[in-house]
């Protein structure tokens, strides 16, 4: 399968308040990524809250600036566009948030959300309609809901709202950020299977932003763990859960419930809490909290390695 998407370098640092008389802190909330993405492959990047995986996912499609990088979507380093240009391509590239309620407009019937996107992207006014019922359709809505506003449905029926706007123009790409998170366990699956389906029928590439690894395992190809602003360890979700070779990724990994009772498994506990990406520990940026760490591990960065096919950054490679 081809790339769709290469990730070089990518960073986003910025100043944060802090006290008057102190310095601003500077904050690395993404500290130079590298990644490739393939066509019709869902990528999800894990990692707890705060890691920088929603600031990786917005900074991916300009909605946030990055301080530098160079992000490849099919020849085209999104990077070097104007304003205008990034908008054309934005109907290739869209995404779905983790609380759809935030992020459509309570004012607006769900006809007049849906059809913004198409308005944006100068689709004829004829053709609108016929599309936004169609899209409402796919996404399992009744289309006799159209003039209804976002508060008269449920969660799980304004995700499937959030889903149809980013569906509107079939965009290649869609960026899904903890789109299941705010929603009961029993719509999870719900959403999670739309997801899939959606990308049966049209093909498209997701790039699936989670702290839940149960989710992660349901619907990856391939898993990218993240800590403070980094990617530690790249693999297919097979070889990810089977044997995962970052000591992080192992400690999340042990955290799982076991639904098997007889299958054994030891808690790694993670030592401590997430450090501050104002003030990153030096060396390798998880040793404080790691169970294997080395006393190389406290001065110098370890490198991404490949481990058959496996990448991973951490000094035990
Ligand atoms: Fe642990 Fe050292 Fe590997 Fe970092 S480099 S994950 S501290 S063993
Ligand atoms: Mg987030």
């Amino acid at each position: 399968s081809k790339p769709i998407l290469e990730v070089k370098g990518l960073k986003k640092h910025f100043a944060a308040k802090s006290g008057w008389f102190q310095p601003p802190a500077f904050v690395q909330a993404v500290n130079g990524i590298n990644l490739t993405v393939y066509e019709g492959e869902t990528l999800s990047i894990v990692g707890e809250s705060g890691c920088g995986k929603s600031t990786t996912g917005r900074c991916l499609l300009r909605l946030l600036e990055p301080s530098a990088g160079e992000v490849w979507f099919r020849g085209t380093d999104l990077m070097t566009l104007t304003g205008k240009e990034m908008r054309q391509m934005r109907s290739q590239l869209q995404i779905v948030f983790q609380d759809p309620f935030a992020t459509l407009n309570p004012k607006r019937t769900i006809q007049s959300i849906l059809e913004e996107p198409l308005i944006a992207q100068q689709v004829a006014g004829s053709k609108r309609a016929e599309l936004i019922e169609e899209t409402v359709r796919i996404v399992g809505l009744n289309p006799s809901h159209l003039q209804r506003y976002p508060h008269q449905f449920s969660g799980g029926q304004r995700q499937r709202i959030g889903i149809a706007r980013a569906l509107m123009l079939r965009p290649q790409l869609i960026v899904a950020d903890e789109p299941v998170s705010a929603l009961d366990v029993s719509i999870q699956s719900q959403i999670l299977n739309l997801l899939q389906d959606l990308q049966e029928q049209f093909g498209m590439t997701y790039i699936f932003i989670s702290h839940d690894l149960g989710v992660v395992e349901h619907i990856s190809d391939r898993v990218a763990v993240m800590y403070l602003g980094e990617i530690v360890e790249l693999a297919s979700k097979k070889e990810l859960f089977q044997k995962p070779l970052h000591p992080y990724t192992q400690a999340l990994i042990s955290a799982i419930p076991i639904s098997d009772p007889d299958e054994k498994r030891e808690r790694i506990l993670l030592q401590g809490d997430l450090p501050s990406p104002a003030n990153p520990p030096k060396g390798c940026r998880f040793h404080p909290r790691c169970h294997a760490r080395m006393e190389i591990c406290r001065t110098q960065e370890p490198k991404e390695t490949m481990v058959d096919g496996q990448m991973v950054k951490c000094h035990l490679y």
